[in-house]
């Protein structure tokens, strides 16, 4: 069993040092640094020197382009986007939003920007989490909310013609199985890019794909199998967090997403690698991290990793009801299913 745990939200390098010294005493193998736009901008050698302590004591680095461009998962803002506004992403009701168009070249020059950074910087692991498109409420709440039918995209003018190329006819104007298959090869294409731009640098490659039987139907990659057979790819996962925006139930959601992950990556000779979540918890709710813990080993993960360290404590739109407990009942289950491994 390996467990790991995502990192944000602090860049005062002693503080920094003091948390990685717990994570480390707690038992992790690997952390999850997120990795920002104000990093790559502001903060290169804060992070080479958050990168080297964490190698010091002991725990493997994954860099996460946390919210870059807005094409992946996050609550980091992009610079990105401010300057480059007429590469944005364009919705279905003619509105363009603040993130890059996956299908812009643009957006690529600066993935790999950031990606050298990584990699100078001395990073273990490219983590790539959750590239999406425009995802409706999921991350931009307090924005003025609309049908999903009025929000999806990207209708610019290089995705209206790459659209025209391939079918043959125009992008249509409701999201259909086509439009749904084009999407969703933009993704990927993004994906195996980035992919083999770290892995032609020597360094491993990490994928977390969006859940399956989301509620946010905008960001769903509806089918990962050709994901798990791009070259260079180290491990495979998702993030089925049943209190995350509209809650779900625990159990029919956690469970068949770690059972689908198990299959895929079986099938493809993939390692896993399972999120669970740890904030947002309200009070007396801590026990689901554990029981989420508790069904991903069943279902055969044998690569944990908890979303975030003491419960988001740097963010309180996540803080759970209670850090300290929250924190200490995911580590001691990770513990758990540690030992029983
Ligand atoms: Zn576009």
């Amino acid at each position: 069993m390996r467990t790991g745990v995502a990192y944000f939200g602090n860049r005062t390098v002693r503080h920094v040092a003091a948390d990685l010294e717990d994570i480390a005493a707690s038992g992790f193998d690997y952390v999850v640094h997120c990795s920002t736009e104000s990093d790559l901008i502001w903060g290169k050698e804060t992070m080479r020197e958050i990168y080297r302590i964490s190698h010091e004591l002991g725990l493997e680095v994954h860099a996460d382009p946390w919210g870059v461009a807005g094409v992946f998962g996050g609550e980091a803002m992009s610079k990105f986007v401010t300057w480059e506004t007429d590469i944005c992403q364009v919705l279905a009701d003619g509105s363009r939003i603040g993130a890059a168009c996956l299908n812009q070249p643009k957006l690529m020059d600066w993935l790999h920007t950031w990606i050298d950074a990584a990699v100078d910087q001395g990073v273990d692991v490219l983590f790539f989490d959750e590239p999406h498109w425009y995802p409706g409420d999921l991350w931009y709440i307090g924005r003025i909310i609309g049908p999903d039918s009025e929000r999806w995209s990207c209708r610019c003018d290089v995705c209206l013609e790459l659209f025209r190329d391939r079918y043959g006819h125009e992008m249509p104007a409701v999201l259909d199985d086509e439009v749904r298959a084009f999407r969703q090869q933009a993704v990927y294409d993004v994906t195996v890019d980035l992919i083999g731009y770290g892995h032609a640098q020597g360094v491993r490659n990490g994928l977390c794909l969006l859940p399956h039987g989301m509620t946010f139907d905008l960001v769903g990659v509806p089918d990962w199998t050709p994901f798990l057979q791009i070259p260079g790819l180290d491990f495979f996962g998702t993030d089925p967090y049943w209190r995350a925006g509209a809650e779900v139930p625990l159990e029919p959601y956690v469970r068949p997403n770690a059972a689908a992950v198990r299959e895929i990556c079986a099938t493809f000779g993939v390692p896993n690698q399972f999120w669970i979540q740890g904030y947002n918890l309200p009070n007396g709710a801590e026990w689901e991290a554990a029981r989420a813990i508790e069904i991903a080993v069943e279902e055969g993960m044998t690569d944990l990793a908890v979303w975030a360290y003491r419960g988001c404590e740097a963010m309180s739109a996540l803080w759970p009801g209670n850090i300290d407990t929250t924190w200490e009942t995911v580590v001691r289950a990770l513990q758990n299913a540690n030992d029983c491994s």
